[in-house]
């Protein structure tokens, strides 16, 4: 599933190749992930629009149109991919193409079709944003508002990272390394975390969050860039699908547990 690191990549790409082009036709192969009333007021809200402005909120994109001022939100989910090619043919798994005034196509491909795709004219639409905690990487979250908030909860800590109305877009793959680089146990109830570890949890969050999206993702199996490519983090993961493998630090065997339905990844040696 595409998390943080793996949309912004997505995010930068597309800046790069589809701002102040013209969407001059859409087409939709299969309809199941066009979010909007009837596909044509999908397509008509579309045609003809400027792409402004790329962005993303947690781990949806925001393609900001002109005349009139809308927005294109693309949530990806499991296996959604956004993939400006030269190609205007479609993928078996293309649901959408936009054909864009340079000749490119923007396609969107989604193996589960569990993807959404709606255009809105305010953001405040869209009930995912305004359930989002703060972004990860943004300046309001901060050690003091991290501290304030693990006080209140008696969760264990990794369910919690997972929590997109607690903190946005770390996923599971994610919230495992962090726990690993910061040395806590993942089942530590939220509340427990001192001083010192919450700094350090701080800090190893942004880290580990920033070195992902310079190595522009982790591909652990659909999840592809705007230019189709794989992302490199793969080669830097320390516990995510590593169970029963030695811990890189420590020789001792890695522990796969699940909490709150998802897998977790720990070494019960590094990890207090
Ligand atoms: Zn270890």
């Amino acid at each position: 599933m595409p998390e943080l690191p793996e949309v912004e990549t997505i995010v930068r790409d597309l800046r790069k190749k589809i701002i102040d082009l013209q969407i001059t036709d859409i087409t939709i192969h299969d309809g199941r992930v066009v979010r909007q009333s009837t596909y044509k007021e999908f397509s008509r809200k579309l045609k003809n629009q400027s792409i402004a402005h790329v962005s993303r909120r947690g781990k949806a994109i925001i393609i900001e149109l002109t005349y009139p001022k809308s927005f294109l939100v693309v949530q990806l989910m499991m296996t959604g991919q956004l993939i400006v090619s030269s190609d205007s043919i479609p993928q078996r798994d293309t649901k959408v193409s936009f054909q864009l005034s340079n000749k490119n196509c923007l396609h969107y491909n989604d193996y589960r079709t569990f993807g959404r795709l709606q255009v809105v004219v305010s953001l405040d639409e869209i009930p995912y944003f305004k359930a989002l905690g703060p972004e990860p990487l943004e300046k309001n979250f901060t050690v003091s508002w991290l501290t304030q908030e693990l006080k209140k909860r008696k969760m264990p800590i990794k369910p919690l990272l997972l929590n997109h109305m607690f903190v946005a877009g770390i996923g599971n793959i994610y919230a495992s390394e962090i726990l690993f680089a910061s040395g806590i146990d993942p089942r530590r109830p939220a509340l427990s975390l001192g001083k010192e570890e919450i700094s350090l949890l701080h800090r190893v969050t942004k880290k580990i969050l920033q070195q992902a999206i310079r190595h522009r993702g982790t591909s652990m199996n659909t999840y592809r860039d705007a230019t189709g490519a794989k992302g490199k983090f793969m080669n830097r993961i320390k516990v995510y699908g590593r169970e029963k493998e030695a811990c890189y630090s420590c020789d001792s065997v890695l522990v796969r547990e699940f909490q709150a339905g998802r897998s977790t990844f720990y070494c019960p040696e590094c990890q207090k």
